[in-house]
């Protein structure tokens, strides 16, 4: 664990301490914003209750959209190299079995379709997004942020924190204090900061559960990604390397229950039941623990307090039907950063209430978008009466068939 320096726990208002952003949370987020903001030329301290270095093991990904690779570009840490990412070339969405389905995907989004001019919706020659394992992903993170001498802080759980005319202080449990000009809390779905700081939220439970797992198969997935919306709960398929493909499959929760049951008793069993939906795979097998990921939406009533701005999941944990929730939270620290960026430019106190509800306003209308989106297509999808059923499956064909939609929702998901 890395030690604080000495006079940031001392409490003693100094110049130094005052033009510090201190972030609370050191998880994928907080590592993002941190290299954003010390890019920018801030000086930061990211502090996290458990070990800011620490890097999971296990074999969780996450999608990151076309748009965060951008940004990523932006900020000097997109690196093939490193983060050995799976290209998604093609994303094929359709109702009911997914067997039945494969060449009659409802909505059938392909770069390879656009690059060869087939296609009437533009896609850049590029892929429409990667799959990046999570601890590569958080080595990668950590790397820059040692090498931009970014302050880390670990072992310090957020406790209090009180801000007035000259900074804002965070106090551990353990009596440590940092302070700094501005806090960004980004610390997760039930963060503490958000309580602290007096920011309501509104919460729903899904009663889903998310059962996530990786499969090796013995037939190649050609870079495809698959979003089943089968009765009983979306089933999505994302392409890893090796023939290996990460399941996130949403279930009610008592189904999900007896699944990942099932899949401790019998990791074929638990194959056989994916193997029927994805038959041009040849032989699935299970590679991975299956885990349990219970599903809700967490958003806050606003983003900002005075000196403080909620980021990633503490300010919008949503339904990771899309795998969009790092994404956003990548748009959100960009926009964030921006008007940082500009107030300093102008010579405005960067921390300020008119600079925060600013960045506040943008996120929040680009984050009510997605959350709407999410929300709606889960409640869509849901639900099994037959009207519904059939008025969903000609939505779906409606977009894939109308090229302006069909666009409209491809950019959506590729973040741009
Ligand atoms: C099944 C599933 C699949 C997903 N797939 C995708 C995907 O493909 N693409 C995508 O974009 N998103 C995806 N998401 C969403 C994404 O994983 C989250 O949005 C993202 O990881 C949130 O990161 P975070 O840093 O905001 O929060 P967290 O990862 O929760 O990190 C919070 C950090 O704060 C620290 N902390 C908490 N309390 C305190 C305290 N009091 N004091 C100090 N530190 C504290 C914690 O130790 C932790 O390190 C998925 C989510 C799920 C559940």
């Amino acid at each position: 664990m890395t030690k604080p320096a000495a006079d940031q726990l001392s409490g003693a208002k100094s110049l130094a301490q005052e033009q510090q952003i201190l972030i609370a949370g050191a998880g994928l987020v907080g590592l993002t914003a941190a290299i954003a903001l010390a890019r920018a030329g801030f000086a930061v301290t990211l502090l996290d209750r458990g070990e800011v270095e620490r890097v999971s093991d296990g074999l969780l990904t996450t999608a990151l959209a076309a748009g965060t690779k951008q940004l990523f570009g932006e900020l000097q840490v997109w690196d093939a190299g490193a983060l050995n990412p799976s290209p998604i070339m093609q994303i094929q969405v359709a109702q009911g079995a997914a067997g039945a389905q494969r060449h009659l995907g409802l909505i059938d989004w392909s770069v390879r379709d656009s690059a060869n001019g087939q296609a009437t919706v533009h896609a850049p020659p590029h892929a429409m997004g990667y799959i990046v394992e999570n601890h590569l992903l958080r080595r990668h993170l950590l790397n820059h942020l040692q090498q931009l001498g970014v302050q880390m802080v670990g072992g310090f759980t957020v406790t209090a924190v009180t801000a007035d005319d000259f900074g804002i202080s965070l106090l551990a449990s353990d009596g440590r204090q940092l302070r700094g000009a501005l806090v960004l809390a980004a610390d997760g779905r039930n963060s503490t900061l958000r309580d602290l700081l007096k920011i309501g939220c509104h919460r729903h439970d899904y009663h889903q559960t998310a059962l996530v797992a990786v499969m090796a198969h013995s037939q190649p997935h050609d870079q495809v990604a698959y979003e089943y919306f089968m009765a009983g709960g979306p089933l999505a398929l994302l392409p890893m390397h090796n023939n290996h493909s990460q399941v996130v499959w949403n279930l009610p929760t008592a189904k999900a229950d007896a699944f990942k049951a099932l899949s401790t008793e019998s990791a074929d069993a638990f194959a056989s039941l994916l193997q029927q939906h994805f038959p041009w795979l040849g032989q699935l097998s299970l590679v991975s623990a299956v885990q349990a990921y219970p599903l809700n939406l967490v958003r806050a009533n606003r983003l900002h307090a005075p000196r403080a701005f909620l980021l990633g999941d503490a300010a919008h944990g949503i339904h990771p039907i899309a795998g969009q929730g790092f994404n956003l939270a990548v748009r959100g620290l960009n926009i964030l950063r921006q008007e940082l960026v500009t107030a300093r430019q102008l010579g405005m106190a960067w921390w300020d209430e008119a600079t925060l509800m600013a960045a506040d306003k943008l996120q929040s209308r680009q984050a009510g978008r997605m959350i709407m989106a999410t929300h709606q297509l889960n409640a869509l999808f849901e639900t099994n009466l037959l009207p519904i059923r059939v008025g969903r499956g000609l939505g779906l064909n409606l977009v894939n068939h109308l090229p302006p939609l069909k666009q409209f929702f491809m950019n959506q998901a590729m973040g741009l």
